[in-house]
């Protein structure tokens, strides 16, 4: 995504950070797991040039990690949708927060929490759930605000 080309790279590694290496390209799609769909919340949760944001998102609907939906037509407007190819993209979201939490970690606690949706439960980084004691899989994890962030703003 950055238009660089790891050439002479022979790595798995490195053809997929072709595509998500940006860090712009991650957090759009970490801001698609939180449920964000249109250009102006992407903005907005971002803080990015418009240029580089209508880039990214470009590149990301080429390399099928967004399906661009039309909600509005006069004027023309979409939103965006994650691909199975980015839901695919999930776990390396997680572990990355989880990495950030533990190395990187705030004062406050982590500023998102991962739940289980079958009964909001914590999921640790071993994808078990903090009250059920079930093994959970991505596709049961939501995130939410941790509380203890919301206090200070
Ligand atoms: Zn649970």
């Amino acid at each position: 995504m950055l238009g660089r080309m790891y050439e002479g790279q022979d790595c798995s590694v490195a053809r997929a950070l072709e595509v998500v290496g940006d860090r712009w390209t991650l957090l759009i799609l970490r801001d698609l797991s939180f449920g964000l769909k249109r250009f102006d919340e992407f903005q907005q949760s971002l803080g990015i040039a418009p240029n580089v944001l209508t880039d990214r998102l470009k590149r990301l609907d080429q390399e099928g990690l967004v399906k661009r939906v039309r909600y509005q037509e006069t004027p023309e407007r979409f939103e965006y949708r994650q691909t199975k190819k980015a839901l695919e993209l999930q776990p390396v979201i997680f572990f990355l927060a989880k990495w950030g939490d533990r190395y990187r970690p705030d004062p406050l606690g982590p500023p998102r929490l991962s739940l289980h949706d079958n009964c909001g439960g914590k999921v640790n980084e071993k994808l078990v759930c903090s009250r059920c004691k079930k093994d959970v899989w991505f596709d049961s994890i939501y995130t939410e605000a941790n509380p203890t962030h919301a206090k200070v703003k």
